[in-house]
Formats: C-alpha cells, structure tokens, sequence
C-alpha cells in the first residue's frame, strides 16, 4: 500500500524519458506551444549518452572508403545540442571512427545542455520519476501513472510519447513489442574513463582511429588464451576533451552461461551491472600493461549503468529493415536520415558494415504504434529489424525522431488528429523548416 495522496496533472504532451529522444521530442513540442511534462527515472537527462557514459555523437556524418574531410549530412536540433556543448567546450572535433568520425562528449555538459534547452523551451521537468503504468481505455492511451518521492502521480495527457528507450510504456499498455532477433539482443557495455594516460604517446602508437588496431586485438586475444577476461577483441578508445583521458568501448557483458544479457529482463539487467564492474577492472589492467600511454593510468569511473543498446522494439505502421539501411532507402514520408553503419554487437567481435557515400530514411510510421491511439514512440526502441536497430540506434539519429516527434505532437493538437492521422509527409515538410534539411 502507499496511504500518501496522489497528484493529478493535466499536461498537452507527457513524455516519458530524457535521452536524446525525449529531450529533441519535448523542446520541439515545448515550442510549438503545448504544455509539456517530461519524467525521467534519474536525476539528469542523456539516457544511454550520460548514464550509460556512450560518450560519443555518432550518425553525423557521411561514411567514406577513403575518409577525407567530415561531411555532416544530419541536421535540425541536433546543430543546436551542438552549440549548447560547443559554449561549454564539452565535445571534441570529429574523431576518425573507421570509415567514418564521431565526436566525443563531456557526459556533465550534457546534462547542463539538456537542462538549459529544456528550461528555454517551457518543459516542466520532474527527475526522480519512474513511469510504472499507462492509463488506457480500449484502443486510446490517456496518460500515464508515475511514482516519485511524494507519491504516485496521475498524469493525464491527450498525447504520450514513449522515450524510455525500453518501449517501457507499450509493454504496460499490452501492444506489440519484440525483442532483438528472435529474442537475443546485442550485449550490453560497461563503458569507463580511463584517466592518468599519456594520450600522446597513446595515439603515436596507436593511431587517430577510433577502432583499435589489429594489432591491440591481437594482443587481447593473446591475453585471452592466458585466461584474461577480455571476451571482446575488436575495441574502441576515444580521447576526450578533458586532459590524460581515454573514453574506453571495449567490454562485452554476457551472461554466466555465454548468452547475451537483456537489459528487460530484471536479473540479466543486475547480472550486466556485477559483470560489467568485473570486466572494467580487467580491460584497465590489460590496458595498464600492454598499451602505450597507459602504464600509469587508472579507471576515473563507469556509467551510472551498463550501456544497454538493445531492448524491446515496439510494433510501429512502417518497420525499418537491415535491406533498408543496407541499400540506403529513402522514404516520401522520411523524417529522419542516417548514414551510419551497422554496428552489431555480438558475438566476440563487433561486425560493422558501412553504407558508403549514401544514407537511408526513417519513415514516420516507424514511430507510430501499429494499435493505440494517444501514443507515439521513438528512439533506440523504434519499429526496426534487428540489425536494422544496430544502425538506427545512435545518438544524433535519437534527436531526429525526437524532433519528428516533437513535430508530430504539435501538428495533431494544431489539426485535431490522432498521430497516426497525420501524413508523415507533412512531419517531414515541418522539419524542413525547423532545419532538418531532410531535401538536401
Ligand atoms: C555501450 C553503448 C555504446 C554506445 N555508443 C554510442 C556512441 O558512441 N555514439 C552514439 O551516438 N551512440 C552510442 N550508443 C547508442 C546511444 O547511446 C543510445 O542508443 C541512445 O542514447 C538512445 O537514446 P534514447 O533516447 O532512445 O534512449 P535512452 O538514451 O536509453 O533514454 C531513455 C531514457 O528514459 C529513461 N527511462 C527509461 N524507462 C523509464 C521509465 N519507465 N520512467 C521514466 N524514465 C524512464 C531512462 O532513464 C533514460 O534516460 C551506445 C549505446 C551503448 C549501450
């Protein structure tokens, strides 16, 4: 039981999460004039970029064989959570990743960004709430229950957006949701700084990629033999805005049993977090004793939780598929666009698969449930094919379907339509002129 009384609110919109698809979502919305609530379970915002320390922007740029200048090909809010870092000297130049570049950010500056963007756009912001419930009737979703420290909150809405990332609410709400391919999802990640490294030394024995050598797996896989608890050899290691400092993408957290741990899953989610800590320490000492620039280093900290790239996908109108992002596809109702790659994890080895000089679409019904009405949803859980997500995922790419989002709930209240009512043409003519540049 909990005797406390519980709070009712009325808001336009409630959104539910503030990663890089609830931030984008609620400022757009915020925006266009409707009131807007967003709750989030920690005490900051940035999801899989801050809490899960994935540190990096990805999905910016065109991917090239022979990588020459970067080439930005993602636009619109993103270019403003850019310069709210850039002010705060909080995210490095584009880094070389492969075939491609990235840039690294200060996981504290995000949050202040997100704050400051939030607050400018009229957001009401309540940390420390954790959605455990939907108010439905028949078809139509009404809002949300919510539990904070002074009790449950009864949030009434005409509209919701699922940004949790977990497609947490149309679980609640009984709609189709699946996870990975055939129920395996990508590993999650430990991710942590290392700090104490001579990052001079480090990159003139290591190279400027981003992806790790050959000749590092090689070493891990050496280690391996000799019973090291390195179950991942190919690796990324960032250098960052801050000094002596290596952002380190290198664990793969499996179950006591082999198998890929599901972040859904109460006890996989806690096995991840007890294996993650275990696997830090064992990359640090490897990296302490076989790596240039590392001898004197030490581990500054871990996300707040283990990287969890794949959950639930929900069942949206359209579904994205690997052919889609394989051959490029483009969409008259696109509302987003990536050129990054596949970047499948699993196994012991990451596979990546370029898409070079090109980029797919998004379409809008990849965010639109394909029953409920009163609800969208988006982000890392969007209507994808497996290795589809692996591709679809990244940051950059989260704040664009938070700002079609965002865009699609100021266009249903403005007409007076369901989502689903909604041409997605006309989400993507709006984020045309909110600086998508989604028509070149
Ligand atoms: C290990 C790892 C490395 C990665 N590396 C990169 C990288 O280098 N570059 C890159 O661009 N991307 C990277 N990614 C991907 C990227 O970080 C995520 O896919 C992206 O952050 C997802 O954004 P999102 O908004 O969909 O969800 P999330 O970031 O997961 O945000 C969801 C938010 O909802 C909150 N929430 C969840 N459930 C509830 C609830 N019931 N009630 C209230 N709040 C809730 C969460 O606390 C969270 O803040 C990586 C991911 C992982 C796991």
């Amino acid at each position: 039981m909990d005797a406390r009384p519980t709070e009712r609110r009325e808001v336009d919109l409630l959104v539910v999460g503030g990663g890089a698809t609830g931030v984008a979502a609620a400022c757009t919305a915020g925006r266009a004039g409707l009131r807007v609530l967003l709750v989030e379970r920690y005490g900051f915002c940035g999801g899989g970029a801050v809490a899960g320390l994935s540190g990096t922007l990805c999905g910016l740029y065109e991917a090239d064989a022979l990588p020459g200048k970067p080439r930005q090909l993602v636009h619109g809010f993103v270019d403003e959570f850019i310069a709210q870092m850039e002010q705060r000297g909080a995210l490095t130049p584009p880094l070389l990743y492969g075939k491609t570049y990235t840039r690294v950010h200060e996981p504290l500056a995000w949050r202040e960004s997100a704050d400051a963007l939030l607050a400018e756009a009229g957001v009401q912001v309540l940390y420390h709430a954790l959605c455990t419930g939907v108010h439905r009737d028949g078809d139509l979703l009404g809002g949300a229950l919510v539990w904070t420290k002074s009790g449950l909150l009864d949030v009434r809405a005409p509209l919701t957006i699922d940004a949790s990332g977990d497609a947490d609410l149309l679980a609640m709400a009984g709609l189709r949701t699946w996870c990975g391919a055939d129920g395996v999802v990508q590993n999650p990640t430990m991710i942590f700084r290392l700090q104490g490294v001579d990052t001079a030394r480090f990159l003139a024995a290591h190279g400027f990629d981003t992806i790790m050598p050959a000749a590092v797996s090689e070493r891990i896989l050496a280690a391996q033999q000799l019973g090291a608890d390195l179950p991942r050899s190919k690796i990324w290691l960032f250098t960052t805005t801050r000094p002596g400092e290596l952002l380190c993408n290198c664990t793969r957290i499996r179950g006591a049993d082999g198998r890929e741990l599901n972040a859904v899953l109460a006890d996989d989610f806690s096995e991840a977090e007890r294996q993650g800590r275990l696997q830090v320490r064992a990359y640090a000492r490897f990296f302490r004793e076989q790596l240039a620039g590392c001898e004197a280093s030490w581990v500054n900290d871990t996300g707040v939780q283990v990287g969890v790239r794949q959950t639930r996908q929900g069942a949206g109108t359209a579904t994205l598929r690997n052919a889609d992002v394989v051959a490029g596809s483009k969409f008259a109702d696109g509302v987003a666009r990536s050129p990054w790659p596949i970047e499948l994890h699993a196994g012991n080895k990451p596979r990546v698969e370029w898409l070079f000089n090109d980029y797919y679409e998004v379409p809008y019904g990849c965010f639109v449930p394909e029953r409920g009405e009163g609800l969208l949803f988006g982000g890392r859980c969007l209507s994808a094919e497996h290795e589809a997500v692996a591709s679809a995922r990244v940051t950059a790419q989260c704040f664009s379907y938070g700002q079609a989002l965002g865009v699609a709930a100021g266009l249903a209240k403005r007409e007076r339509l369901q989502p689903r009512d909604l041409p997605g043409r006309a989400v993507r003519e709006a984020l045309n002129r909110q600086g998508a540049r989604l028509d070149g």
